[in-house]
């Protein structure tokens, strides 16, 4: 048995999915909001795809996490709340997808307040988790989410376990690393309209990828956490591919699926023991 979760838990699972909708392809440039054809696909995301992963979730008996964008909540509020009412976590997304890094200090802070009062307003509680936009934190960003109360992050790639990440001004935060291995964008991002053009790829490839990881760290006791957009993984033969994916874990002796919120309770609470790995900041001349 791993000797890093508690009980019977030999590895531990994440399915996280960011509904990033139209939001990303408008934070880009707001002319987009002109290409239907563009537009109607990023849609597809939370209108049509997400009642399909809820459903399948709810047929394999499993929670997820749903980072929404602010922008992305408030035009889809009933969403929110099937997503909340139905036990999954909702995390915060930014406002309309703004990576930090691309911000002022006075920008990030301001996306970061409109999309907790957002998800807030719709579920009555603030989001305890973040994942950056395009998973490009600023140097700011550790202790934005620190002052404001945030658990954890998901943004940074130092480990494939949880680590703790020193937030500045003598604030900590439990970070989920990701992965660009471990997300469908790689595969699957094709939108020539801005520029993304990863050839479509068979669902079979990141099946592969993903067992051949999620078998490395069943071996290990580590965490696999596995980022998905609706939009993208929504369609036909690639939910049936995570369906199956799942249905393979589950066959797999101690898995634990759980929301990243509770992972990262486990470590604050100190359930969990984790390092601290402080975020590179490299000098040079
Ligand atoms: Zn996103």
């Amino acid at each position: 048995m791993s000797e890093r979760w508690p009980g019977n838990t030999r590895c531990v699972v994440t399915l996280s999915f960011d509904i990033d909708g139209v939001s990303s392809y408008l934070f880009r440039n707001r002319e987009f909001a002109r290409f239907p054809s563009l537009m109607s696909m990023a849609e597809f995301g939370p209108s049509v795809a997400v009642p399909r992963i809820l459903d399948l979730l709810d047929g394999r008996g499993v929670h997820a996490s749903f980072f929404i964008p602010g922008y992305v909540a408030e035009t889809h509020p009933d969403m929110v709340r099937e997503i909340a009412d139905r036990g999954h976590e909702v995390g915060h997304h930014g406002y309309l997808h703004e990576p930090p890094a691309n911000l002022t200090p006075v920008e990030e802070a301001r996306a970061l307040d409109r999309g907790t009062e957002i998800i807030r307003g719709l579920i009555g509680a603030a989001p305890r988790g973040y994942r950056s936009p395009s998973w490009e934190l600023s140097e700011d960003s550790l202790e934005f989410l620190a002052e404001r109360g945030f658990i954890y992050d998901s943004s940074l790639m130092g480990d494939v376990m949880p680590y703790w990440v020193d937030a500045g001004a003598g604030h900590q935060l439990v970070e989920l690393p990701i992965h660009w291995e471990w997300d469908d964008f790689p595969y699957f991002g094709f939108a020539p309209a801005v520029g993304a053009r990863n050839a479509p790829s068979d669902p079979e490839v990141p099946f592969n990828v993903w067992k051949a990881g999620f078998d490395a760290i069943h071996e290990t006791g580590e965490a696999f956490n596995l980022t998905m957009h609706p939009h993208q993984i929504g369609r036909p033969a690639r939910l049936a591919m995570l369906d199956r994916l799942i249905e393979y874990m589950q066959t797999r002796p101690d898995v634990a699926f759980m929301r990243c919120e509770d992972v990262a309770s486990w470590v604050a609470d100190g359930t969990v023991s984790v390092p601290m790995r402080n975020p590179l900041r490299p000098e040079i001349d």
